[in-house]
């Protein structure tokens, strides 16, 4: 590890959200540790496309340039129904700098926060995972496993991750940016709140002969939600969302084991299924597909914790909550609560400003989420009535790739409005 023994926050978990965690902090001069038990990020898009908010943030660490060099602009998003009927959302009309998303995977996103953060001799520890940690009250004691390679077997040799070394850490605060299964948040013993059933999705990257198209589609029909983002240089992410009876039903999908990320497991789907799917969802769209680069499906919760944290330990990104996929909500969100919760922390360790403003942290973060969730608040044609309206409107909430007053602003372009209920 780095510093073995003493660091201002721990952070634990190395994707996007705890990657800009540590990378805001350092730059506000706050020392960290940051671990993650896995070797290496996976290699792919996932989350493709930041939202102008998190452009704006990026940019007060000067990776703006950088980001939109790598990535591609979209100005536009099309919504439309099953019949082609639809309408587009302009973000140049947005107020503001950075009025456009970014499409850029999600691990070139990664690799230029590690970058950044290795440009400060800050360089995340693999293989260590937080195994437990005692709160107390001014500092955190947690014990960290590092993890090694070792051979097992004696006719058959094989390969397992076992506890090399422990290592005891004293941080003035531990962060969980630890994802979906947070061990922070399961033994802090905050309760989950779902805000749907879960959602499957059977998602295709894929090469094209001839351009499709330059901006985004969302094609909203009566029980689906699918979306077709461009990647650049030709390359396209198809996400169509696949009803629960087709997963439990059918075997006729095409599913085909088995697609490992981490440690997670993936069914795989066909290049087939791609086509069925073309032409039940979007057949005036003749794309003319080369080369699918890889294809799965996932599947997605939503909810979120019932508290931020209390004291020396906190939850950001997927560790509090988890989105539909298609407006790129979750990672965006996170990366606004990583910037928040950092320049929070440094307010307190450096200016002495107290603990308890963390509470507007979990108050602030937990009503945006909600809003977003729908929980709390709600779409609505505004005072002069849409002339399009998609089937079930309400899920525009979740698939517009905006928050904030970026969403407020793009979701009235569509002729509605957010209204709260709680
Ligand atoms: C196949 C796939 C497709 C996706 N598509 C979309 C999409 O279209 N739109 C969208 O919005 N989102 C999508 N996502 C979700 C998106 O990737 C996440 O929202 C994002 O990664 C969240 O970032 P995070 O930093 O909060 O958590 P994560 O990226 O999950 O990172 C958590 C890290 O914590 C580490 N960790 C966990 N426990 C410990 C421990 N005890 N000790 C040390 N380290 C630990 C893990 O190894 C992991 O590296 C997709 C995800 C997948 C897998």
């Amino acid at each position: 590890m780095n510093n073995p023994h003493q660091t201002d926050v721990l952070i634990v978990g190395a994707g996007p959200i705890g990657l800009l965690t540590a990378l805001t902090l350092t730059e506000l001069g706050i020392s960290v540790t940051i671990i993650d038990e896995e070797g290496q990020r996976a290699k792919h898009s996932y989350a493709t496309a930041l939202h102008p908010r998190s452009l704006r943030l990026l940019d007060r660490l000067g990776l703006s340039s950088e980001i939109e060099s790598r990535g591609k602009h979209v100005t536009t998003v099309g919504f439309y129904d099953s019949s082609q009927q639809g309408r587009e959302i302009d973000y140049s009309k947005l107020e503001g700098d950075f009025n456009s998303l970014v499409v850029l995977p999600q691990n070139e996103l990664e690799s230029v926060l590690r970058h950044k953060l290795s440009e400060k001799s800050v360089f995340v520890d693999w293989h260590h995972r937080l195994r437990r940690f005692k709160p107390e009250e001014s500092k955190v004691e947690s014990e960290i496993e590092e993890l090694s390679m070792t051979s097992l077997g004696y006719v058959v040799q094989r390969f397992e991750w076992t506890v090399h070394r422990t290592h005891h850490l004293q941080s003035a605060f531990v962060i969980g940016c630890d994802g979906m299964h947070s061990l922070l948040r399961r033994q802090l013993a905050f309760d989950w709140h779902s805000a749907s059933s879960a959602e499957h999705y059977a998602i295709f990257e894929f090469q094209s002969h001839q351009p499709i198209c330059n901006d985004t589609t969302v094609i909203l029909d009566e029980s689906t939600k699918n979306v077709l983002w461009p990647l650049g240089n030709n390359r396209y992410r198809w996400s169509f969302q696949i009803p629960a009876s087709e997963i439990s039903d059918s075997p006729t999908t095409g599913l085909q084991p088995v697609f490992m990320i981490g440690k997670h497991v993936f069914p795989g789907v066909s290049r087939d299924l791609l086509f069925e799917l073309l032409n039940d969802r979007v057949p005036w769209c003749k794309e003319n597909i080369a080369d699918i680069d890889w294809s799965l499906l996932a599947e997605f919760h939503t909810g979120v914790t019932t508290s931020y944290g209390a004291g020396r330990c906190w939850l950001a990104g997927d560790a509090a909550h988890l989105h539909s996929p298609i407006g790129i909500q979750g990672m965006n969100l996170g990366l606004v609560e990583a910037d928040d919760f950092a320049r929070k922390i440094a307010a307190i360790l450096k200016d002495g400003i107290p603990l308890s403003t963390l509470q507007q942290y979990n108050d602030e973060r937990l009503a945006e989420v909600k809003d977003l969730l729908g929980l709390t608040a709600r779409v609505e044609p505004a005072a002069q009535s849409p002339s399009w309206a998609p089937p079930n409107p309400e899920r525009l909430l979740s698939c517009i790739p905006a928050t904030g007053s970026d969403l407020a602003g793009l979701i009235e372009q569509l002729g509605f409005q957010i209204s709260r209920t709680g």
